[in-house]
């Protein structure tokens, strides 16, 4: 295998970034997050970050077109395509399955969204294996191997004191042999992932889920979400978004931005109508759409068992916990 001294790494990833915009987890006010690699600041390398990498494929904010009116006429500029290449560098097993997701959403179906198509098209991805496993982290309960990302191009694993390369695509294999010059053979082993603290039996729960669309279990789930929505924008496959519109005088653009299916406005029509009224409906919507609406559009769960929405929630609201219930609930 190929590998590099841990302490080299810099030389590969300043090396890289000549070639390509590179995106590595740094640690930022405390807060993990992948942003444009720079030379002189320390890598996070050590657990996943709190932000997910999903922005870089799907911004928080995204301007959509420009507009200007000209007498009669609408003239319409559409925003220029990113052309230039990117790597993300250090994607973890479960946000590289996120990316997976999200290619279902905005890529299959018959239905290809240009902005992330864009993006999506000109990033290969690195993964990188976990041996330190968080106390929420449940991947291995949805089915995924911390140390073999989904679609990754290249996957790095951890051998003591050096990064072990294996290309997984022919553009990772392609990585390899541009920065061949920086990497050497080595015999190491992969250091192994630790045993992990939390896991949770998924299997026949999206089919159980299609019978429970009325059940008590979502009172009693619903009762304490605060409806903050941060379980949502946590999420690296939470993509829901809305479209609005900035306006100055003759001019203005359309942009999306991230929306939540934890807001009562989500569902809000105009005539004030709104079919998800009440918390029971917007937190029952929540997990129907991660345990069984997506399986049975897209053969695979919504949730990659991340494990940031229930690090995080306010209230300790746990899929993994809201699963268990599910699997306990009696179903006529
Ligand atoms: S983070 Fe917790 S309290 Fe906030 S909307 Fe999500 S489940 Fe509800
Ligand atoms: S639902 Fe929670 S655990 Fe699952 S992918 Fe989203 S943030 Fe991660």
């Amino acid at each position: 295998m190929l590998a590099i001294e841990k302490k080299r790494l810099n030389e590969l990833l300043r090396r890289m970034n000549r070639d390509f915009q590179v995106y590595v987890p740094y640690l930022e006010n405390g807060t993990g997050k992948f942003a444009p690699y720079q030379e002189e600041r320390e890598l996070y390398l050590e657990m996943n970050t709190l932000l997910p990498p999903k922005d870089i494929f799907f911004p928080q904010t995204e301007k959509m077109y420009k507009f200007r009116a000209a007498g009669n006429e609408l003239e319409i500029e559409e925003i220029a395509e990113q052309k230039e290449k990117q790597v993300v560098f250090g994607i973890r097993s479960c946000d590289a399955f996120s990316i997976d997701c999200l290619d279902k959403v905005f890529l299959s179906r018959g239905y290809e969204d240009a902005f992330y198509k864009n993006k999506r098209e000109n990033t290969l991805l690195v993964g990188l294996a976990c041996t330190a496993v968080g106390d929420t982290c449940f991947c291995q309960s949805m089915g995924l191997n911390p140390q073999e990302a989904v679609g990754v191009d290249l996957q790095v694993l951890d051998l003591g004191a050096e990064w072990g390369f294996k290309a997984r695509t022919a553009a990772g294999q392609e990585l390899l042999a541009k920065y061949g010059d920086v990497l050497h053979e080595t015999g190491a082993s992969p250091l192994p992932a630790e045993e992990f603290k939390l896991k949770v039996e998924v299997e026949g729960v999206p089919e159980k889920l299609s019978r429970m669309f009325d059940h008590p279990v979502w009172e009693e789930v619903s009762r304490k979400c605060l409806g903050c929505a941060l379980c949502t924008y946590l999420c690296p496959t939470c993509h829901c978004f809305d479209v609005s519109g900035k306006v100055k005088g003759e001019e203005g653009y359309r942009f999306r931005c991230w929306d939540s299916c934890m807001f009562s406005e989500y569902t809000r029509m105009a005539g004030g109508h709104n079919p998800r009224p009440t918390k029971k409906e917007r937190v029952r919507n929540r997990f129907m759409h991660k345990l069984s609406y997506f399986v049975e559009r897209y053969g695979q769960l919504l949730c990659t068992g991340c494990g940031r929405c229930l690090a995080k929630c306010p209230v300790n609201m746990d899929i993994t916990a809201v699963i268990r219930k599910i699997k306990e609930a009696e179903v006529e």
